[in-house]
């Protein structure tokens, strides 16, 4: 039974009762004094008006998904729009249609002003695209939080007593806001789901939508907040006698279920603070919040079940999303067993350590029939000769197999301090053996770079992401006219050992001039004058320095494992510059990534179109490249037809 007509109404006096979608049903006719009846008026008339903004926002929602996918459908080639002639002399980019440079011009000017970062106290490493989306966001929520509702005060005579009843419009403000916390419930979980319908439309990989995952979160909670505060003071203060409207309010069942959804709604926030993460860690963060999560879902159901469809709506996503996930692991582990049954078969994997400590890298080789996955996807891998609760992302650094072949899968990972470290270990314990590993995927949306002119940059284990690219583009007939370049920042030479067949690989295609690889080690002065301490790190240039890896300590290289000497030995072989092949030792300094940018647009061929930038590593190569990419973007210059103003970036966010 609803507040308002347990105060209010009685329905053994009603002649008959009307519905509202959502709301109690009012009774007709209104016995009440003037002022009560004229307060059910409003509050029966901004309830109503509350579940229409809420539509509306949907509407808007689906508005924008489908303007983004119409965009996306109608999003000129470049190919479709080069004259004939052109295409077949594959010589200069120009002209291209008017259409296409309109389109491209817009894109680049968004890409100038949208794509560095801002806030970053405030929101973290994202870009201004998602701080405006964020704002505008905001701003909606605002304006149809406080339009329709009647702010006025009636103070109304409570029965058999010569006391007051203060109403006021706060029942229907807070009504309001949680009507629309209800609405939002549900795209909260779309955004944060990884078999992600929002990925399908506007392809964009799941991982992106993070951020306004977490913002979506905190609005819904400031939005309960304020709603549970509402009534708090209109039932504990408004309404009159005292202490009784609130002990009989507060036994409700539905209040009841009301404090619930608020604890966990409170617990969710709290526990995904980055300083509670930290302190909690991330598995615990993890998996605490997809039980609170389920458990706030249905606390709210049980709060106002007439609102029940955004419940169902959110809970059928989680279901999916866990659903389609079982499927993911049946799919790439039940079949045919070696003994000819059917049953379940984990790929048994070799791992191999390089460095030691914090320097640490593991390689994982396995071949597995999987579904096939496109380069820069990942997967979640689980390790169940550690635990079979927890599953991670990574990378394969391999190329996807071609039809009929068992894929081969290769990851690159670096060993941090939970699941990776103790992979770490058991990689040293079953060395020259195998581990079963279970895998999920492949997960986010494929990449592809739409232009022939590609500059993979990667830092560390974010070699994963952009070897596999530049292998292919490197073989591919629609990079023939452009520039086809690897970066490649590492701590020490010795890192190249982690990819060492797949370097060869590269060293061939460089020499034939299909691709170029530029190696930073950032730790060394060159090969064999030793190694800088970390202490010892320079900033090149304020704003443009970059942070390779984060670090606890600098490990020396002279250790008694003899497959570190290995591979350092294979390495003097690997660091060796030849055709298209260089390796530059930084000696305790990080690369200028503006320059290294700007040097790969001055030598990349206009034939090659405009540029594409795909990059992965730590959190702070993204920001650097952030800005140096927005920095080369000029939309009157591409509608011009200059090409090689319009630069694009894909950053593979891996929350390090
Ligand atoms: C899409 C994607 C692809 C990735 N690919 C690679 C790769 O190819 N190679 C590589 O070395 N690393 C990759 N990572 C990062 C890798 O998943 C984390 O380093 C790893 O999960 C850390 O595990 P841990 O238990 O040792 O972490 P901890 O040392 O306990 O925590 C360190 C940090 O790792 C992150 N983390 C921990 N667990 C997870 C998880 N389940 N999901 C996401 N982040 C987590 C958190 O930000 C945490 O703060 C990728 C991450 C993402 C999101």
């Amino acid at each position: 039974m609803a507040v308002v007509e347990r105060h209010i109404q009685d329905e053994s006096l009603a002649e008959y009762l009307e519905p509202h979608f959502g709301y109690p049903s009012r009774t007709r006719p209104c016995v009440n004094d003037v002022g009560s009846c004229e307060y059910l008026d409003n509050v029966y008339w901004m309830h109503d008006v509350s579940m229409l903004y809420s539509y509306i926002m949907w509407g808007v929602i689906l508005g924008i998904l489908a303007v983004w996918t119409t965009l996306r459908l109608i999003n000129p080639s470049r190919r479709a729009s080069v004259p004939k002639a052109e295409l077949e002399a594959q010589a200069t980019a120009y002209p291209r249609s008017a259409y296409y440079r309109a389109w491209r011009s817009v894109v680049a000017t968004k890409q100038r002003y949208l794509l560095p970062e801002a806030f970053t106290s405030i929101f973290g490493r994202v870009t201004r695209i998602q701080i405006l989306i964020l704002a505008i966001m905001l701003g909606y929520l605002l304006v149809f939080s406080l339009v329709a509702i009647v702010y006025k005060t009636y103070i109304t005579p409570v029965k058999g007593t010569n006391l007051f009843n203060t109403r006021t419009g706060m029942a229907g403000f807070s009504d309001r806001i949680g009507i629309l916390a209800y609405a939002l419930t549900p795209l909260s979980v779309l955004l944060s789901s990884r078999e992600s319908m929002l990925s399908v439309l506007t392809g964009i990989s799941y991982q992106h939508f993070n951020f306004l995952h977490r913002w979506v979160g905190r609005i819904i909670f400031v939005q309960s907040f304020l709603h549970t505060l509402a009534w708090t003071i209109v039932e504990g203060k408004l309404y009159q006698p005292q202490p009784s409207v609130y002990q009989t309010f507060i036994a409700e069942p539905y209040i009841i279920w009301g404090c619930f959804a608020m604890l966990f709604i409170t617990f969710l926030y709290v526990f995904s603070l980055r300083r509670v993460i930290q302190w909690t860690g991330y598995e615990f963060f993890k998996k605490s919040h997809y039980v609170v999560a389920s458990l706030y879902i249905g606390a709210c159901w049980g709060h106002w079940d007439k609102l029940y469809f955004w419940m169902l709506a959110s809970l059928i996503v989680v279901l999916l999303d866990l659903g389609l996930r079982i499927l993911g692991v049946g799919l790439n582990h039940i079949g045919y067993t070696k003994s000819g049954s059917i049953g379940f078969t984990p790929a048994p994997a070799t791992l191999r350590t390089f460095g030691t400590g914090p320097d640490t890298a593991i390689r994982i080789d396995f071949s597995h029939p999987s579904p096939s996955w496109k380069a820069g996807q990942h997967y979640y891998l689980c390790f169940p000769g550690l635990s079979i609760w927890q599953s991670h992302p990574f990378t394969p650094s391999s190329l996807p197999s071609a039809a009929g072949s068992t894929p081969h899968h290769t990851y690159i990972i670096r060993a941090l301090s939970g699941e990776t470290s103790r992979l770490a270990t058991l990689a040293r314990e079953v060395e020259g053996g195998t581990t079963p590993v279970i895998l999920t995927g492949p997960y986010g949306a494929p990449l592809t770079t739409g232009t022939p002119n590609l500059l993979a940059v990667a830092g560390g284990t974010g070699i994963s992401f952009a070897l596999p690219l530049v292998i292919e583009a490197g073989g591919s007939e629609a990079h023939k006219a452009g520039l086809v370049q690897l970066v490649w920042i590492v701590r020490r030479a010795r890192d190249l050992a982690w990819v060492k067949e797949e370097l060869g690989v590269l060293r061939a295609k460089a020499a034939e001039g299909r691709v170029e690889v530029r190696v930073f080690v950032t730790r060394e002065a060159g090969p064999v004058e030793g190694e800088a301490e970390e202490d010892e790190v320079e900033v090149v240039e304020e704003s443009k320095e970059v942070e390779v890896e984060k670090e606890v300590a600098v490990i020396d290289m002279d250790n008694e494992n003899p497959e570190n000497t290995e591979a350092s030995l294979d390495v003097s072989a690997l660091a060796e510059e030849s055709r298209g092949f260089s390796v530059t030792y930084l000696g305790g300094t990080h690369p200028d990534l503006s320059t290294v940018v700007e040097d790969y647009i001055e030598r990349s061929p206009a034939s090659g179109g405009r540029i594409q930038v795909m990059a992965s590593g730590p959190a702070g190569i993204g920001s650097a490249l952030r800005s140096a990419v927005a920095k080369c973007n000029d939309g009157k210059k591409v509608g011009r037809g200059e090409e090689k103003s319009d630069v694009g970036l894909y950053w593979d966010d891996r929350f390090l």
